[in-house]
């Protein structure tokens, strides 16, 4: 089945607030979220997870990179949850660190919620991002308990970002991975997401299929379980391989000019696709480093 409307998934897993930008809450005696969104959908996201935890609080947040749009309310979320800790990789933690990553994730949540409200997306617009601390960092292998009948595991899964991690839950072999694994679009195509890395991005994807995943939590939108979840990952790998052999190509045809490969591969994965998708200038920002992991890999290069 594909997911794609907020709720409890399975047993004590639950996307909560926006399927577009959700956070994933896994409910135990330590409960833990996942990500955390747009800074604007702050006080909606606590709404969203108290509603399910009563007076509990979460005792995680996890995050799984250090993109905008997964730190985005932590901040609000600490106002809300004082004791809850927040959890992220080391490189993860020395991005949120830097003086420029921090201004630019609080410049692109403040256009964010522009673009948002437009839509009709309700939200508090002028909640900013503020930076916070991380209260732990987390590497390859670490295990949390959230409770006796559920662990979750830290997998490393690099090539999105450097700081990518995802978290697997063995006992309800539930996967959360962020755009480790791609974004799905409404017609079942796959967007391969390898922004700074394509080979660590197709290792960190065969790594993630090895699991045995009856559920997978997307970054956007879709969760994907039972039989779909199983096609899901080597999907995604498909994708991944056409989409190389595609840059390649265009790539040779166009003598390395990055613009006119841009709009012949945007001809033929956004153009004519449905909405809900990315904005236009989001998604040539994003398209332009896909396109140079790919060439970097076969020598070219760009300034
Ligand atoms: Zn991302």
């Amino acid at each position: 089945m594909i997911v794609a409307h907020t709720g409890c998934i399975i047993d004590r897993l639950y996307m909560l607030e926006n399927p577009a930008v959700p956070v994933y809450l896994l409910d135990g005696e330590n409960p833990a979220i996942f990500d955390a969104g747009f800074s604007f959908l702050g006080h909606h996201y606590a709404a969203a997870i108290s509603k399910v935890l009563g007076n509990r609080a979460p005792a995680y947040c996890l995050l799984t990179h250090s993109h905008f749009d997964h730190c985005g309310s932590v901040s609000v979320l600490k106002s809300h949850f004082p004791k809850m800790k927040v959890v992220c990789s080391e490189p993860a933690k020395a991005t949120l660190a830097r003086p420029n990553a921090i201004a630019l994730i609080r410049e692109l949540n403040r256009s964010s919620a522009e673009v948002f409200r437009k839509n009709g997306f309700s939200g508090d617009a002028s909640l900013q991002f503020t930076p916070f601390e991380i209260d732990m960092t987390v590497k390859e292998g670490d295990v949390l308990r959230i409770s006796p009948d559920r662990t979750l595991q830290v997998i490393e899964t690099p090539g999105h970002t450097r700081d990518c991690l995802s978290y697997y839950i063995p006992e309800i072999k539930a996967l959360i991975c962020s755009e480790a694994a791609g974004i799905a679009d409404p017609t079942g195509y796959i967007v391969s997401d390898c922004l700074v890395d394509y080979d660590q991005y197709v290792n960190s994807m065969k790594k993630l299929k090895l699991l045995d995943s009856d559920v997978i939590c997307l970054a956007h939108r879709y969760v994907f379980t039972g039989q779909d979840a199983g096609n899901y990952i080597p999907q995604s790998l498909k994708y991944c391989d056409e989409f190389r052999i595609l840059v390649e190509t265009c790539l040779a045809e166009e003598h390395g000019d990055i613009s006119h490969v841009m709009t012949r591969i945007k001809a033929v994965e956004y153009d004519d696709k449905p909405e809900p998708k990315q904005p236009e200038p989001a998604y040539l920002l994003n398209l332009e480093a896909r396109i140079k992991a790919v060439g970097k890999r076969i020598g070219y290069t760009w300034e």
